[in-house]
């Protein structure tokens, strides 16, 4: 039995650190460096703009651009792929009197809610378990509030400049500077074109890591200054798909069980949800574990499948597929969580840092909760003009006092006891959300994704044939995603490319863009994998399952506008 692990990709992490390269007088220098322009960056800027405007004392030590703001994508909005349905607290928090929630643009708040176990052919319903209960929260699309989060930014003065990746961190004596970007307009060979635009040291007295999940920096920062958590962290893989429907629908629906087998020995841990965006559109989505070993799961093809049961092709029938995409969560919770949550001069905020709390399928308000008090220690520490290790620790403090740690404290055993199959862990998953914790199941064994040994099955041999109308494959999935990846430009996954068969079909089967594909026989019982780096949305699964996804290029990727 094959291990991902055992085949790790030529990367490390240490040629990711670096000192600035160039010139003093050619450095950009900002305040508050944010990376990634999510819920989790947004929010931190946001609060910086709101604290700066009453102190424009400090505003004015900060120099000309006080905040900026670095994102890979399009613009605010591009990469972002959520559920959505977020718990308003931390907006609340975040905006306080200066907007209402309904200021926002969102779907409303949860109109009603249903959760079926399902088979082949039917759905039981059964009552809501305590974390699925969304009484009180608001659908939005995250790619939508990305947008208005990112006008709201500038408004408040950040600069945001978008089509930038940070590629590297710099470091120097111990203390983070800041970021360089990464080049753009290089060939598929790293060799430069016309329009090639080298990358830049971008300096700052703060940096934030909001990168979100499977964070290229955020990884680089946890091993170069020794943060990683007890745990392991682990991922979900989400699918998710927005439809234009005929008839509206009147509550958001989860489900569990079909398509995942229950079988202790496959690990298939995870559900779907529906959620109604408006009268005239739906979302559907399906989250999976991966931590599952059967190198035949392909989380595109079960969604497809999950379409076709009657209950779900009813709430679609007559609708047209409009967008599609795909992204990790990490599902790690408390214990993955880092050891300390800053460095000197640095700070890490959201999914980066590992804020989900998985049972409630929620990371939006921690993101937001996070990036707010990412701000505050920031501003704290800027105001005495310096910006020592001890000063960011605040920020440590501010966070382990939130709803963000009572949280993911209470549901901290949550993930890992789905190990134990679908039924044992449902019930040991039920006994600490009633005693809201409280219930001492002792500390779990967790083990990194690409550790679980695999078996091979046939599970791929019964996904539905795409009819490109209820069902897809997956490269027209990828068109669905806007991406506008260059097929030219260099490749940016690192993989082992001459691995046993078993560990190309998991990854062949598992990426839902069809990046790879299981290639000729090497003659040493090797098979080679071909990649399609184009492909890629980015949702990050490779680097659970063996591989490492860096940054491509500024401005490639998915263009979300509703997911
Ligand atoms: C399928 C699915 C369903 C979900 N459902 C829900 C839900 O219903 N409710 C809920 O509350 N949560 C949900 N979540 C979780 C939620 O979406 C995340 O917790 C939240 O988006 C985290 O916000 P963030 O700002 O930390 O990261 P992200 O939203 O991932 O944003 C990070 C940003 O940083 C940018 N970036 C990353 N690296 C770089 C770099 N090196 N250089 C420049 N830019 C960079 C990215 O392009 C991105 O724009 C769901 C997640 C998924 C995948
Ligand atoms: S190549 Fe990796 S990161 Fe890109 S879409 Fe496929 S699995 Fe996701």
């Amino acid at each position: 039995m094959s291990r991902a692990s055992n085949f790790p990709p030529p990367f490390s992490p240490r040629d990711y650190v670096a000192e600035p390269t160039d010139p003093a007088d050619e450095r950009i220098e900002v305040g508050v460096l944010i990376v990634g322009a999510g819920p989790a960056g947004l929010a931190c800027a946001i609060r910086l703009g709101q604290l700066l405007e009453d102190h424009p004392d400090v505003a004015e030590r900060l120099g000309d651009v006080p905040v900026a703001v670095l994102e890979k994508g399009k613009q605010p909005g591009s990469p972002l792929l959520s559920g959505a349905v977020v718990n308003p607290r931390a907006l609340h928090r975040l905006f306080g009197d200066r907007l209402r929630i309904d200021d926002l643009p969102s779907f409303g708040p949860v109109p009603g809610e249903s959760v079926y176990v399902l088979t082949r052919r039917a759905a039981l319903p059964i009552p809501p378990p305590p974390p699925m209960r969304n009484h009180g929260n608001w659908i939005f699309s995250l790619s939508q509030l990305g947008r208005f989060l990112g006008e709201r930014a500038e408004e408040g003065g950040a600069m945001i400049l978008p089509e930038t990746s940070a590629q590297k961190l710099l470091v120097s004596h111990g203390r983070v500077l800041g970021v360089r970007t990464g080049d753009k307009g290089r060939g598929r060979e790293g060799g430069e074109l016309g329009n090639f635009e080298a990358g830049s040291d971008l300096v700052a007295k703060v940096t934030v890591l909001a990168e979100g999940t499977q964070g290229h920096l955020t990884g680089v920062a946890l091993d170069r200054f020794g943060l990683r958590g007890e745990d392991p962290q682990v991922w979900e893989l989400g699918v998710k798909e927005v439809w234009k429907v005929a008839k509206p629908l009147d509550r958001i629906i989860h489900t569990m069980g079909w398509p995942l087998r229950p079988g202790r020995k496959y690990r298939e841990f995870g559900g779907s949800f529906i959620y109604p965006m408006g009268k005239d559109m739906v979302t559907i989505g399906l989250v999976v574990g991966l931590d599952y070993r059967d190198a035949s799961l392909s989380v595109h093809d079960l969604l497809q499948e999950l379409k076709t049961h009657p209950k779900i092709r009813k709430i679609l029938a007559g609708g047209e597929r409009v967008e599609w995409g795909a992204k990790t969560i990490p599902s790690g919770g408390f214990h993955s969580l880092p050891r300390r949550l800053h460095a000197p001069g640095l700070l890490l905020c959201g999914d980066g840092a590992g804020m989900v709390n998985i049972p409630r399928l929620k990371g939006v308000h921690y993101a937001i909760e996070s990036g707010r008090l990412a701000a505050e220690a920031a501003f704290r520490a800027l105001q005495r003009g310096e910006t020592p290790a001890s000063a960011l620790s605040s920020y440590d403090d501010a966070v382990r006092a939130s709803f963000i740690w009572d949280d993911l404290y209470e549901v901290r055993n949550m993930r890992q006891v789905f190990g134990r199959g679908f039924f044992v862990g449902g019930a040991l998953a039920s006994a600490m959300t009633m005693s809201k914790g409280r219930v001492e199941l002792g500390k779990m064994p967790a083990e990194p994704d690409a550790d679980q040994p695999l078996l091979v099955t046939d599970r791929d041999k019964s996904y539905p044939a795409p009819d490109g109308a209820l069902t897809f494959d997956k490269l027209s999935s990828v068109f669905a995603s806007g991406n506008k990846t260059r097929d030219d430009q260099p490749n940016h996954i690192r993989l082992e490319r001459r691995v046993p068969r078993d560990v190309a079909q998991l990854w062949a089967h598992m990426c839902p863009a069809q990046v790879y594909e299981v290639g000729p026989e090497e003659g040493d019982g090797t098979v080679k994998v071909d990649v399609a780096p184009s492909n890629c949305v980015q949702c990050g699964a490779i680097t659970a399952k063996g591989g490492r996804l860096t940054p491509p290029e500024g401005g490639s990727g998915p263009e979300y506008t509703l997911t």
